[in-house]
């Protein structure tokens, strides 16, 4: 059962600069395909604008 499916999609923020990482909207521009979860984001990804780590974002609570 992989009950993931059924979640609503997270937003992520770099504490650093500020880049929003929507799940719903992925990050085309850097190979990521829309409707890509967090978790599957590669653990060695930076972010684009200033290099900060995946432990460097934030989930956002709306
Ligand atoms: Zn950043």
């Amino acid at each position: 059962m992989n009950t993931a499916l059924n979640q609503p999609y997270l937003t992520w923020i770099c504490l650093t600069c500020g880049l929003i990482y929507d799940e719903a909207a992925g990050l085309p521009d850097e190979g990521i395909p829309p409707g890509t979860r967090w978790e599957d984001v590669a653990i060695n990804w930076t972010c684009p604008e200033c290099g900060a780590r995946k432990e460097d974002f934030e989930r956002v609570d709306f």
